[in-house]
């Protein structure tokens, strides 16, 4: 045999040996058993360099890294570059569709969420977040609406579903309303009990529960949020784990995009860490309970960011912006528990809907 020959042989036997490999990876994911719960953080605006300045300004490490697996998401809409409502859908639903859209396709037509599949498969539902309920991203998850900026459209869409927590700001949507309508009123004759601080929330042995915190958007880390975050991760798994059917919680850290939008790379690393305490609570629970699997993504990156130098000791940066808006980078991906495996590698965003239906063991033709 030549050396040509010979060569070429063994490459063949390698890669063969890789291709089983990975069947029997596969394989092994599919075998595993459904996840009982979802929990979905989704750090707006979150790219690798967001996470980085994160770490830098914690001192060098973040409970990201308790992660084994990553990946990818391509987070282009009909547009190379997406907004947050496009983005929360394409992750909500499964489907790419244009800028400012909030769980409709590319023709207006409502398409169903994750939090709603959730609903009628038995699950209880959850989203905290820190800015407005009605803002893009939780709204792509409840809410179907043309326009991001129907607010009041947007929270009467919460009356439409059975969610059973949410907290976040927004209350002056769903009270102060322009139309007049009392949505308060109708949350309180639907069963729930409304909470204006975290504190009250402690208090409730049971849901549904609705948080509506502010008027509308909660402050900035940097003036006085507080851990209301993580606070708010740990109050809905508590409220959400009584249900013995599993339940799906969304986690938004709102405000990494903005600091993004700002320019601001210390206000992204305060936002960030901020965003990774609550990663760290979401852990704690799947690490004890074993049957829940956490998924970390962005719907895009915000400001271009690259970083020019840092301290770990200092927390210092320096970062530069190649826009004020958002960029069309992939943005990363992180999963923990039951099902993990399926999201490893390069993705739609799009594939995050599918892959969380097939870790729920959800059938679409029921
Ligand atoms: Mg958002
Ligand atoms: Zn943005």
């Amino acid at each position: 045999m030549s050396i040509k020959r010979i060569l070429t042989l063994s490459i063949a036997i390698l890669l063969l040996h890789q291709i089983s490999g990975l069947n029997t990876q596969a394989l092994a994911a599919g075998k595993e058993k459904p996840a009982k719960n979802i929990i979905l953080l989704i750090g707006d605006g979150m790219g690798t360099s967001q996470v980085y300045a994160g770490m830098t300004a914690n001192g060098g490490t973040l409970n990201l890294e308790r992660f084994r697996i990553a990946g990818f998401s391509k987070t282009y809409s009909t547009e190379y570059v997406t907004d947050s409502g496009a983005g929360g859908t394409a992750l909500a639903t499964g489907h790419k569709t244009k800028n400012g859209s909030i769980a409709v396709d590319p023709q207006g037509q409502p398409v169903k969420t994750i939090l709603e599949w959730a609903e009628e498969n038995g699950k209880a539902t959850g989203m905290a977040t820190t800015c407005a309920m009605t803002h893009a991203t939780p709204a792509s998850f409840i809410a179907h609406q043309a326009k991001r900026s129907d607010y009041e459209l947007i929270a009467a869409d919460f009356l439409k579903t059975d969610i059973e927590v949410f907290i976040g700001g927004g209350y002056d949507h769903f009270g102060k309303r322009k139309d007049g309508v009392d949505l308060i009123e109708q949350l309180r004759k639907k069963g729930y009990r409304i909470a204006q601080t975290i504190d009250e929330i402690k208090e409730i042995k049971s849901g549904p529960v609705a948080g509506l915190l502010y008027p509308v958007h909660p402050p900035k880390w940097s003036e006085g949020r507080g851990d209301l975050l993580t606070e708010s991760v740990i109050e809905a798994i508590r409220l959400l784990s009584a249900d013995s059917d599993g339940f799906f919680l969304m986690v938004e850290g709102s405000q990494i995009d903005w600091a993004g939008h700002d320019n601001n790379a210390q206000q992204i690393a305060e936002e960030m860490i901020d965003f990774d305490r609550a990663v760290g609570a979401a852990l704690d629970f799947a690490e004890k309970d074993g049957q829940t699997l956490v998924i970390v993504t962005a719907d895009h990156e915000t400001g271009g960011l690259s970083l020019l130098d840092g301290d770990f000791e200092t927390g210092e940066l320096k970062g530069s912006f190649s826009t004020g808006d958002h960029s069309g980078v992939m943005v990363p991906v992180f999963s923990y528990g039951p099902q993990a495996a399926l999201f490893g590698g390069i993705q739609e965003n799009t594939d995050i809907f599918e892959k969380m239906m097939k870790a729920f063991g959800f059938k679409k033709d029921q």
